[in-house]
């Protein structure tokens, strides 16, 4: 079997959720959209069953991949819903929805539903993507609390920068969300994982934690609660060769390595196939055998090669990380102009491995 894959350590997921509640008492969506991050959405439903007070995934398809797998908690639609006759499904499988935009509300006060929606009327507080404008609001907010479809309303916004706490922008949209929102009674929903970690007055009712669920931070600098994270994924593979270059000699696709000394090459059974960022640059940190060495040439399809060098233990048949177990996928996606969000979610071809 090729030895490419990745280990997700599912008690790992369990304490980052319990982290985001321990910091807020509230409780808490677990954001387990696009296959849970590429860490597979049931097994992480499964996993966080006993102890999540919600799930929220991007659309219908994603939630009921999860109802037909047995999970019984809420659900909410963070994208809501399109067509009309999407509607009666989110009634029959009891899904929480988003609601962003005037035509859904026209689709939702003539459809004939079985029972009525728990809606979450989104604000565009600042990140203008999606939801009603801070003027509109409470009207908005007001013609849906008269329609027998609706069971409960709640206030939902997302931060555009809560990752930069220096910039102000999360100050801007936390005075336009209580501006929009002030005298409208229900619960509310405004972190996102920056949110949680690091804006304690954000918090409300509702989180929303993603990426910390996966124990990555979305910081680009030390944070005291994001140290508190546990990785969940540990992306694994081996040396499946061994080339000992002289110096002057180019690698891979392209050239783009030149070997500045004579080089031990690693070749690793890991490419942009499997969800490895090709745009990784020399130098990106991988572990072989544990020991910190880089990436030298360009990523391909199937392969990537490393520095052996000064790692003469290490060789053909070594245990390679490409992130996880000491090796911060955050680090690894910044060395490729990413985030981690991209990298867990461009997994691919690879195995997951639970334990
Ligand atoms: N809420 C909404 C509306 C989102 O779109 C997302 C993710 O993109 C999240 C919450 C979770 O964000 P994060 O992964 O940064 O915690």
């Amino acid at each position: 079997m090729r030895p490419a894959h990745a280990l997700i350590d599912l008690s790992a997921l369990r304490h980052n959720y319990q982290l985001a509640k321990s910091l807020s008492g509230c409780r808490a969506f677990a954001v387990i959209k696009a296959n849970a991050y590429g860490h597979g959405a049931v097994r992480c439903a499964e996993t966080l069953q006993g102890s999540a007070d919600a799930f929220a995934v991007a659309c219908i398809e994603e939630a009921l991949e999860l109802r037909a797998a047995g999970i019984r908690q809420p659900i909410l639609l963070l994208e809501g819903w399109f067509e009309a006759d999407e509607l009666p499904l989110l009634a029959e499988h009891d899904l929480w929805a988003v609601l962003h935009h005037e035509e859904q509300l026209l689709q939702l006060q003539d459809a004939n539903l079985s029972r009525p929606l728990h809606i979450w009327l989104k604000l565009d507080s600042g990140m203008h993507r999606v939801g009603f404008s801070p003027a509109e609001y409470a009207s908005v907010w007001q013609r849906l609390a008269a329609l027998p479809q609706v069971a409960s309303l709640s206030k939902i916004t997302h931060f555009s920068r809560a990752d930069e706490p220096e910039t102000g922008r999360t100050e801007q949209q936390l005075a336009t969300f209580a501006a929009a929102t002030a005298g409208l009674e229900g619960p509310a929903s405004l972190c996102n994982s920056p949110g949680i970690l690091a804006w304690p007055q954000a918090h409300h009712d509702w989180l929303r934690p993603g990426i910390m669920l996966y124990g990555a931070t979305p910081f680009e600098f030390e944070q005291d609660n994001a140290s508190k994270l546990r990785p969940v994924m540990q992306l694994i593979s081996r040396i499946i060769a061994v080339r000992e270059l002289p110096a002057g000699e180019p690698i891979g696709y392209g050239s783009r390595f030149i070997t500045p000394r004579p080089t031990r090459v690693g070749v690793v059974a890991m490419g942009y196939a499997d969800g490895y960022p090709r745009h990784a640059k020399d130098g990106t940190p991988v572990l072989v055998d544990g020991q910190r060495t880089g990436l030298i040439g360009r990523v391909s399809m199937d392969m990537l090669t490393v520095d052996l060098t000064d790692l003469p233990g290490s060789g053909l048949g070594s245990a390679v990380t490409l992130w996880g177990n000491g090796l911060n996928a955050s680090e690894v996606a910044s060395w490729a102009d990413s985030i981690p969000y991209q990298l867990f979610c461009n997994l691919n071809r690879v195995p997951r491995h639970y334990r």
